[in-house]
């Protein structure tokens, strides 16, 4: 499952969810777990994606 890092707008802490894509792609409200406000940004460029996948 992918990692999604995301930044609080308001306290500026950065917060990591991990959600499936399906779900990222509903655009799920995700709320800073620090001040609990909603304004929060994903940070693009630190998606890491976890590959322990068996082949
Ligand atoms: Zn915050």
């Amino acid at each position: 499952m992918p990692t999604y890092e995301y930044e609080c707008q308001k306290c500026e802490k950065h917060f990591e969810v991990q959600e499936t894509i399906g779900a990222h792609a509903e655009h799920h409200q995700h709320r800073c777990p620090t001040c609990g406000s909603p304004q929060v940004r994903q940070v693009i460029a630190s998606v890491h994606v976890q590959t322990s996948r068996k082949s």
